[in-house]
Order: C-alpha cells, then structure tokens, then sequence
C-alpha cells in the first residue's frame, strides 16, 4: 500500500473505476484514456512500483495477472488483443504502481 498512490486508492475504493474483475490479489478495471475500443488495465493489489521492482516472490502473482489477460479479453468480445507493461519513466510508465495494459478492437497504437 501506498498513501498517495492512484492504483492504491482505486484499490481501496477511494477513488472510482469502470471495475470488470476483482479478488483477493488483483483488480482490473477500464482505462481513463482508452487507446482502443476495449481498453482495461490489470492491477494487483500489492503496491510494486514497477516490473523492474520484480523478483522471485512475485513470480505467482504476475502468472496470475498474465493468465487473467486472454480471459478477461474475452469476456469483453475481444477475439484479439495486445498487452503492455510500460516500466520506467524511459519506458512511457506514468503510474508508478505495476499493471498490465489489455486493448483491442482497433487500436492506432503503431506495432513499433
Ligand atoms: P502507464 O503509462 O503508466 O503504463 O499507464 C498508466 C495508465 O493509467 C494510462 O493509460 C492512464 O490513462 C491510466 N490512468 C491514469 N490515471 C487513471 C485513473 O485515475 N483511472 C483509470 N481508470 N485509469 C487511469
Ligand atoms: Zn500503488
């Protein structure tokens, strides 16, 4: 947990989000800005600034947040889709707690 983090309080419900999933180690709700039609972010509920903050012990939980991705996909209609992990500012991070981006349905995104 972090005091002044946005995926924190979004966490903890203290700020609000178009939630699609939950339990006890993620939450996974739409983003703000969409870059595409669908466009959700996955967010464990454990504050970890970024996937450079990684080790050994977050092995089963970034699995989970992995395998939550094709089907959370697929309960919005996506048949396709891409994910993200921008990590450090140099990667285009701008929220310092680590999640995964899922979009599809026609991003303009370029592939590079
Ligand atoms: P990053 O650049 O860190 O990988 O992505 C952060 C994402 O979080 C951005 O796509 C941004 O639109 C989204 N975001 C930032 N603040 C909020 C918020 O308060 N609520 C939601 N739902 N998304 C947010
Ligand atoms: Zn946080």
């Amino acid at each position: 947990m972090s005091a002044d983090c946005i995926f924190c309080k979004i966490t903890r419900g203290e700020i609000p989000s178009k939630k699609i999933f939950e339990d006890e180690d993620v939450i996974v709700f739409h983003d703000i800005h969409p870059i595409a039609p669908v466009h959700f972010l996955i967010v464990p509920k454990l504050h970890i600034d970024s996937l450079a903050s990684t080790d050994q012990s977050h092995q089963a939980l970034l699995g989970k947040m992995l395998l939550l991705a094709p089907k959370l996909a697929a309960d919005q209609g996506l048949k396709g889709f891409r994910t993200m992990i921008n990590t450090g500012r140099e990667g285009g991070q701008e929220v310092f707690h680590i999640h995964v981006h899922v979009f599809g349905g026609g991003t303009t995104l370029p592939k590079t």
